[in-house]
């Protein structure tokens, strides 16, 4: 084996961002055996640039720039596939997590601006409504990404059978769903949580 390869990943596993990485994910990159289940059950992994597992090994080679210069860490749904798959308890949807959280505090902004877009209004409607709008989702999207009749002709067909609604009614348990929103807040704010 390449002994140059090895003194690599032994800097790059005791870097500052692995640290930093691990205390905000609650999980170490160590763990990774790169045993590939986590790619095989990601829905996502075909419209990233490096699968999840293959993600992981660039973070223990010490690649941290090409990783957060990439797309994968932001086409990630956070559906937590890889994180129940892993054999060696990997949270692999917090570590995505994290590393959204490290680009945004380096960066102050997305290369994936319109991947921001859509997850910021998703969460404001589930704040608002404790539920999805989908109607207001699409507006609010291509009123703010300045694509205003994306997917316009899809409405009425949705409309039709049910699919989309002009209003929502809001989720009983509302006054709850306010209750984790201002407490994901305040672990924010004392930076627990990405
Ligand atoms: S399933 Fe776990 S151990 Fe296997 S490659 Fe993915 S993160 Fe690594
Ligand atoms: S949490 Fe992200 S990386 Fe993990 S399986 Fe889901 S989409 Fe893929």
């Amino acid at each position: 084996m390449n002994s140059s390869k090895i003194i690599l990943s032994r800097q790059a596993l005791n870097s500052v961002l692995v640290t930093k990485l691990k205390q905000l994910s609650g999980t170490s990159i160590r763990n990774c055996m790169q045993c590939g289940k986590c790619s095989a059950g990601c829905p996502m992994a075909g419209f990233m640039d490096h699968a999840p597992s293959r993600t992981l090994r660039q973070l223990q080679l010490g690649q941290h720039a090409q990783v957060l210069a990439g797309r994968s860490i932001w086409y990630c749904a956070s559906c937590e596939t890889c994180t129940t798959r892993c054999p060696n308890g990997v949270d692999l949807a917090a570590i995505m997590d994290a590393l959204r959280k490290l680009w945004w505090d380096e960066q102050g902004r997305s290369e994936e601006k319109q991947v921001q877009l859509a997850s910021r209004l998703f969460l404001d409607n589930i704040r608002r409504y404790g539920r999805q709008h989908e109607m207001r989702l699409g507006a609010l999207f291509n009123l703010k990404s300045g694509k205003l009749f994306k997917d316009l002709a899809l409405g009425p067909k949705l409309m039709a059978r049910g699919k989309l609604k002009l209003t929502q009614e809001k989720n009983r348990n509302l006054a709850e769903i306010e209750q984790i929103f201002a407490r994901i807040e305040k672990m924010r704010q004392k930076g627990k949580t990405p």
